[in-house]
C-alpha cells in the first residue's frame, strides 16, 4: 500500500515535471489493443480465439481482439501442415501458423494457440520441458494440457506493453 502510494506520488511528480497531463483513466490508457485475424486459420479458428482469451484473462496492458471488418489486423493466423510457428515483425505485429504436424501428434491445441500468441506478445521460446511453462512449447510432453502462461510469463508481457501507449490519453502543453 505504501509502495503503491509512493509510486502514485512519483507518477504525479513526473507528470508535473514533464508538463504533461494524462486525463484518461489509467486502466483505459494502459491497454493496447492488438487485432488478430483468425479467418484464415481454417479448422482452428475457434481455438485461435481461445488462445487470445487465455491471454486476455491474465494480462492488463494488452488485449487481443478479433479484427473488425475493414481494419488491418496486427496479427494474422494461418494453418498448414508444418510445425506451429510465429513470425514477429515487431512487438504485437506479425503472423503465426497453427501447424498440423503438432496437432496430428496430439499436442494440445489451446496450448499451441496461446504459445504462438505469446511470441507475438514478446516472449521467446524457453525449452524447459516443463508443462507449467507456456513458452516451453513442444519441449513439454505431448500429454501437457496446460494452455496458461505462468506468472513470470504474464509479468513479462505486461512489462513489454507497459507504457507502450504513451501516445494515448490527453496531453496539454503548458
Ligand atoms: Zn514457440
Amino acid at each position: 500500500m505504501v509502495l503503491r502510494r509512493l509510486s502514485a506520488l512519483a507518477a504525479a511528480v513526473a507528470l508535473l515535471l514533464g508538463g504533461v497531463l494524462v486525463a484518461a483513466s489509467p486502466a483505459q490508457a494502459a491497454v493496447r489493443v492488438l487485432y488478430y485475424d483468425a479467418s484464415t486459420a481454417q479448422e482452428f479458428a475457434s481455438v485461435v480465439h481461445q488462445g487470445a482469451q487465455i491471454w486476455n484473462a491474465r494480462v492488463t496492458n494488452v488485449r487481443l481482439d478479433p479484427v473488425p471488418a475493414g481494419r488491418t489486423p496486427n496479427i494474422r493466423v494461418y494453418a498448414d501442415n508444418g510445425w506451429p510457428r510465429a513470425y514477429v515483425t515487431s512487438l504485437g505485429n506479425g503472423r503465426w501458423y497453427m501447424g498440423r504436424e503438432a496437432t496430428s501428434q496430439g499436442y494440445y491445441q489451446p496450448r499451441i494457440a496461446a504459445h504462438e500468441f505469446g511470441h507475438l506478445l514478446g516472449l521467446p521460446d524457453r525449452r524447459t520441458g516443463l508443462c507449467g511453462d507456456l513458452m516451453s512449447g513442444s519441449s513439454a510432453p505431448v500429454s501437457c494440457t496446460n494452455p496458461n502462461p505462468n506468472s513470470a510469463e504474464i509479468r513479462q508481457v505486461d512489462a513489454a506493453f507497459a507504457g507502450s501507449l504513451a501516445t494515448a490519453g490527453t496531453y496539454v502543453w503548458r
